[in-house]
């Protein structure tokens, strides 16, 4: 491999929207380490990527492992001598209204959506410091932004991923290293898809493009955020939500 090619980790890789955020980066020349609990679709994404005549591959890792994970990290940087991209993706929602909310769906969705996102980082920053180039992308939500009813542990993460990105962005920026947000809106994946139908009506009604979103919106705007030329892009959440939010 040559020493010029970007090495991506992208979390939550096995479906959904890390599945075409990892399709994505490939198909850009990227080498992809894809990264779930679960080796058996990882190793069909692994598989469709090299199909395709890109490079990845499949690491099995609970994100919520705080020592374990970032045991992962490490051993990625070691294994390529380097890390460039990073795209903390995974994520679990455990809907319930505050009142009723336990200490373990608080915690779980703390854990998975926000803590992982910051022992990454913290893992792959001397890395990419010592490369002078880095690019740090954490996959939001338009609920961190807004705010939504039974999501208080989902948004509060998903918010909580804002202040880290902006702090990230102004501590390693002069090194070279960018830290953004990409927040969803409605998309169509395993996660949404249970909802009823009159949800998702309402939710294309609040919209100014009236359609659902697709995984590939987002990793359209993940391949920029992370691509080369993104290097005065530092700081910023980027709401790809059809006009949603417009926060
Ligand atoms: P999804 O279809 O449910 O996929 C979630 C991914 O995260 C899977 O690959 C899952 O793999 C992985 N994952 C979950 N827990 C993990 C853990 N502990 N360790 C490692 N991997 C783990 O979700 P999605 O809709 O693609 O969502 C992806 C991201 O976008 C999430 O952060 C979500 O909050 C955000 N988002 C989604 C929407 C939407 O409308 N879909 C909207 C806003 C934001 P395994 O189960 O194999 O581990």
């Amino acid at each position: 491999m040559a020493d010029q090619t970007r090495i991506a980790v992208v979390t939550g890789a096995s479906r959904g929207i890390g599945r075409a955020i990892a399709l994505r980066l490939a198909a850009d020349g990227r080498h992809v380490v894809l990264v779930s609990r679960s080796a058996g679709p990882l190793e069909a994404v692994r598989a469709e990527i090299e199909a395709a005549g890109g490079a990845a591959i499949a690491l099995a890792a609970d994100v919520g492992d705080r020592a374990a994970w970032a045991a992962a990290i490490e051993s990625i940087i070691k294994d390529h001598g380097r890390l460039d991209i990073l795209v903390n993706n995974a994520g679990i929602t455990r809907d319930n209204l505050s009142l009723r909310m336990s200490d373990e769906e608080w915690d779980e969705v703390i854990s998975v959506n926000l803590t992982s996102a910051f022992v990454a980082i913290r893992a792959a920053a001397r890395a990419m410091m010592k490369k002078k180039f880095g690019r740090i992308v954490n996959i939001a939500s338009t609920s961190g932004l807004v705010g939504n009813a039974g999501q208080a542990n989902y948004a509060a993460a998903k918010s909580g991923l804002l202040g880290l990105s902006k702090t990230i962005a102004r501590e390693l920026g002069s090194k070279g290293v960018t830290c953004n947000v990409v927040a969803p809106g409605f998309i169509v994946t395993d996660m949404t898809s249970n909802l009823p139908e009159d949800v998702t009506n309402k939710v294309k009604d609040a919209m100014a493009i009236k359609r659902l979103g697709e995984p590939e919106d987002i990793a359209a705007a993940v391949a920029y955020v992370t691509s080369d030329e993104a290097g005065f892009l530092t700081g910023q959440t980027i709401a790809v939500d059809g006009g949603m939010t417009m926060v």
